[in-house]
């Protein structure tokens, strides 16, 4: 069975919220493929020790990456706790990744309640 993969990204002001989240469920994470935005990689890697993949940093082209990996079926869940009180410099950026797991049904949480309810329930679920 080949693992799952799930990207986590975050915002400045919402890496604490992510760091949190993947220490309270880094047992159902260890169970994935994970990968990253540059920054968020790194510090969920530091403080949870779970195995991150590291692409570039968000604003340098980080959500790009993970939205190719998405239009090609290697990303099957998105994690984006995103800042909607601040402005962004790669705001297209990020509406492309948005965009593009709306266009092929890939899961997408852009807030902490919504990583819960998707975290539980892909735990749960047979994957073949
Ligand atoms: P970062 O990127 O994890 O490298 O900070 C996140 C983003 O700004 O999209």
């Amino acid at each position: 069975m080949k693992r799952k993969t799930i990207a986590l990204i975050a915002h400045d002001r919402k890496k604490a919220d992510m760091v949190a989240f993947a220490t309270q469920n880094r047992k159902k994470l260890e169970k994935f493929n994970l990968i990253g935005t540059g920054t968020t990689a790194k510090l969920v890697k530091e403080k949870t020790g779970l195995k991150v993949k590291a692409y570039h940093s968000g604003p340098y082209g980080g959500d790009v990456e993970i939205a190719a990996l998405v239009v090609k079926g290697k990303c099957d869940v998105v994690i984006f706790l995103h800042d909607p009180l601040e402005p962004h410099p790669h705001d297209p950026d990020i509406k492309t990744l948005m965009r593009v797991c709306d266009v092929y049904n890939v899961p997408l949480a852009t807030n902490l309640s919504t990583a819960e309810i998707i975290i539980n329930a892909i735990s749960e679920m047979d994957f073949d």
